[in-house]
């Protein structure tokens, strides 16, 4: 399952830098899902939940928050939003997009207490 070592991923993160605080209560977390990840937000949330509790985190908030596919032509430098699914830039007309946001999962704020 894709969510789960996204999960995985998240909570190493975690680990990290709750290794820096002082012993705190975790509250919430909040994450920014890519529209390109592929992740479904309800079987992120359920392995999350899981791995939290595993680590003896009960009760996190789990706040998500959609980021935008945001492409970039590489012919012109455009970058923007694609109305369709089709890859075509619409300044001139070039194939060749980059996906420079919306692929990844990101933690974006730890609330702790
Ligand atoms: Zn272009």
């Amino acid at each position: 399952m894709h969510e789960m070592s996204v999960a995985t991923g998240i909570i190493n993160v975690l680990g990290d830098k709750l290794s820096q605080l002082a012993p705190c209560k975790l509250i919430a977390l909040e994450l920014t899902v890519g529209k390109l990840s592929g992740i479904e937000e309800h079987s992120l949330r359920f392995a999350l939940e899981s791995l939290l509790v595993g680590q003896g985190h009960t009760d996190v908030h789990l706040r998500f928050r959609d980021s935008p596919a945001v492409f970039k032509c590489t012919a012109c430098n455009w970058q923007g939003q694609l109305e369709t699914f089709t890859l075509l830039c619409p300044d001139c007309q070039a194939t060749e997009l980059d996906i420079i946001n919306g692929q990844d999962v990101i933690l974006e704020r730890i609330e702790v207490e």
